[in-house]
């Protein structure tokens, strides 16, 4: 099952990462992997959001992306796990920040 909510955030994801990293990030989202999500904000960047997390996947991966608030979108991203490029751990913990925080 997706995400409910169907809004900017999913769109990007799909892109950025690709449809079978996509979905492979959406089942650890549906298992609830994600771990002390943490948002901060920039002092001198007030539309902008640091968002980190834990995905409980083979192992345990920190994963971390730049948001833009004002404008809806994944900025920069990064991931301790090996995988190069959109990983399914970023995935995750964007559609978790996405229900939790910006759905609410
Ligand atoms: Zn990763």
């Amino acid at each position: 099952m997706l995400p409910k909510n169907n809004n900017k955030i999913e769109k990007q994801l799909r892109k950025k990462a690709g449809e079978k990293v996509y979905a492979r990030g959406v089942g650890y989202f549906n298992n609830k992997k994600i771990f002390n999500l943490t948002v901060e904000k920039f002092e001198d960047q007030n539309n902008y959001l640091s968002i980190s997390g834990e995905v409980y996947g083979d192992d345990i991966y920190v994963g971390n992306f730049i948001f833009d608030l004002k404008k809806n979108i994944i900025l920069d991203n990064c991931c301790d796990c090996p995988y190069v490029g959109f990983c399914k751990h970023t995935v995750a913990l964007a559609l978790e920040f996405n229900d939790r925080i910006l759905n609410k």
